[in-house]
C-alpha cells in the first residue's frame, strides 16, 4: 500500500521542522509520496525536493493559499506547482504582505483583554518573520502560560467572535487557482470539513471552485473525523474532484496526527497523485 502525505508545513510558515527534518520524519514513518504545501510561500521547496530525493521519497511540490471567499477564510492547496513561476511568486508576496500589520493589530486586540506584548512575544515564535500567523501567537499564549495549549489558544481568544480574533482579506479565490494553474499545478480544497457553511453555501463554493478551474478536494485529512472522509469522498465523486490526502503536519507536540499515518482513501476516487507517479 502506497503511503502518501500531500499537506504539511515547514519552519518556512508555521511548521516547526526544517524542509530538511520534515521529509526525515516523513521517511522515517514510512511515506512514499509527499508535499510541502507551507502557508503563502514556497521557500521551503527547493530543499524539500533536495531532500526527497536523497531519502528516495517522491516529492511533489507544494503550497497552501489564504484565501477569502463570500467573507470567510478557505484554503486551497496547489500541488505540482512550479515554484519558480513568477505570476505565482508575485501573488504570494501580495497574500503575505498585510500579516505583520494585522499581527500588530491582533496584538492591540489582546491588549484591550489585559494581554500585553503578544506580537514580541509571537515574534519569538517565527522563523519566516513574514510569515507569522495566528499559530504562533498561540504558541506564545501557551509559551507564556496564559493558556493551556494550543487549542485553548485558539479556543479562548484565537478564532472568530474571540477578543484576538483580527479579520483578514486573503487573496481571492479566483487568483489563487489562477496562480496554480498558470504555474503548472493542480489546484484543491484544503480540509473542507473545517468550513462552517451550510450545505446550500457548499454547494455554491464547490460549483464556483470547479467554474474557475479547480479540480482536487482532500477527502482524507487530519482535520477531518473518519464520517467526513465519507462525506467528502461524496463530493470528489459528485463533482468530478480528484482526491488527495494530507496529515497537515505541523509539530510532533502540536499536531494530533502525524505526517504519513493517515488510513487510505475510500475506495472509488481518482487519487490525485496518479498525475505525478
Ligand atoms: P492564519 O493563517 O494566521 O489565520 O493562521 C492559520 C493557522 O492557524 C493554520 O496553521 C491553522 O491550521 C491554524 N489554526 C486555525 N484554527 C485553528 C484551531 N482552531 N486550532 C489549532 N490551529 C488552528
Ligand atoms: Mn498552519
Ligand atoms: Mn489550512
Ligand atoms: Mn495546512
Amino acid at each position: 500500500m502506497l503511503n502518501v502525505d500531500l499537506h504539511s508545513h515547514s519552519t518556512i510558515s508555521d511548521g516547526v521542522l526544517s524542509p530538511t527534518a520534515l521529509v526525515a520524519r516523513a521517511k522515517a514513518n514510512g511515506v512514499h509520496v509527499m508535499a510541502l504545501t507551507d502557508h503563502d510561500e514556497v521557500q521551503g521547496v527547493a530543499e524539500a525536493r533536495e531532500a526527497a530525493d536523497v531519502y528516495g521519497v517522491k516529492f511533489i511540490s507544494g503550497v497552501e493559499i489564504s484565501t477569502t471567499w463570500a467573507g470567510s477564510t478557505v484554503h486551497i492547496v496547489g500541488l505540482g506547482i512550479d515554484e519558480n513561476n513568477q505570476e505565482l511568486i508575485a501573488g504570494l508576496e501580495e497574500t503575505r504582505s498585510g500579516r505583520v500589520e494585522r499581527a500588530h493589530e491582533m496584538s492591540r486586540l489582546l491588549e484591550n483583554v489585559g494581554i500585553s506584548g503578544a506580537y514580541e512575544g509571537a515574534m519569538k515564535m517565527v522563523s519566516n518573520p513574514f510569515l507569522v500567523t495566528r499559530k504562533h501567537f498561540a504558541r506564545h499564549l501557551v509559551g507564556a502560560g496564559i493558556c493551556q495549549d494550543i487549542k485553548d489558544a485558539f479556543r479562548r481568544y484565537l478564532v472568530e467572535g474571540k477578543p484576538g480574533y483580527m479579520p483578514h482579506r486573503w487573496a481571492s479565490l479566483e487568483d489563487a487557482v489562477k496562480w496554480i494553474r498558470n504555474a503548472g499545478g493542480i489546484a484543491g480544497i484544503a480540509h473542507p470539513g473545517r468550513y462552517r457553511f451550510s450545505d446550500l453555501v457548499f454547494g455554491a463554493f464547490f460549483e464556483e471552485f470547479k467554474y474557475l478551474g479547480g479540480t482536487m478536494i482532500e477527502v482524507v485529512t487530519g482535520s477531518h473525523t473518519v464520517d467526513q472522509y465519507q462525506k467528502y469522498a461524496r463530493i470528489a465523486r459528485d463533482f468530478g474532484f480528484q482526491a488527495s490526502m494530507g496529515s497537515d503536519f505541523h509539530s510532533p507536540e502540536e499536531s494530533r496526527v502525524d505526517i504519513g499515518t493517515l488510513p487510505p482513501l475510500p475506495e472509488g476516487l481518482i487519487p490525485v497523485w496518479n498525475n505525478w507517479l
